[in-house]
């Protein structure tokens, strides 16, 4: 009698509703809605660690919780009582992991402008790479930031991709010199997807 094999992996469903089978999931209470006309066409790139180049100690998955405790570092004064959020997280070892269902708004932007559009966590995806702002970062990140753009773009008409420093360049500087546009731009070379001048 035949058994039914395992489906393929590339058979089985990239998305579960918002959340992405690929990531390990933790569900960040800091969300809300999109506007209802509200076209996604926009991923932007950042980075953080907690402490600043701080690697692993699991604070951001804290801080995305609402359960960093304020004082285990003296930095953590300085973003005392902050609530943000971002859909995906990416460690240095390429783990992905996801904190809000992409169809929902992510606090990650904050005051920014970017094609002609303001408030851009109204229509974009938000990715933060574990790294220092200007720093370098990992082959592996890299690695699982191509696949999840891929990814997005069957769910998402992405039509750019953009640093925070890029749709908020009076206040942010991430993820900053040391992130090398070229592996995105060689990644979708001929999609259409357009990225920052320079970039
Ligand atoms: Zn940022």
């Amino acid at each position: 009698m035949a058994t039914r094999s395992p489906e393929p992996a590339a058979r089985r469903p990239a998305w579960h509703g918002g959340w992405y089978a690929n990531a390990r999931r933790m569900d960040s209470p800091n969300h809300g809605p999109r506007p209802p006309q509200a076209s996604v066409d926009l991923i932007v790139v950042h980075s953080i660690s907690l402490p600043p180049g701080e690697f692993g100690g699991g604070h951001v998955h804290r801080l995305f919780m609402n359960r960093l405790d304020w004082d285990a570092h003296p930095y953590f004064q300085q973003i005392r009582g902050l609530e943000v959020s971002t859909h995906f997280f990416i460690t240095r070892a390429g783990v992905l992991w996801q904190f809000v269902d992409v169809g929902r708004r992510a606090w990650h932007a904050g005051r920014s402008h970017y094609r002609g559009r303001d408030a851009c966590n109204d229509d974009s995806i938000g990715v933060e790479l574990e790294g220092l702002e200007g720093g370098s970062f990992e082959q592996a990140q890299y690695a699982t930031l191509v696949t999840l753009c891929k990814a997005l773009r069957q769910r998402y008409p992405v039509r750019y991709i953009a640093g925070h420093e890029h749709i908020a360049p009076e206040r942010k500087h991430d993820p900053g010199p040391g992130f090398d546009w070229r592996v995105l731009r060689g990644a979708f070379a001929g999609t259409g997807v357009l990225f920052p001048p320079g970039c």
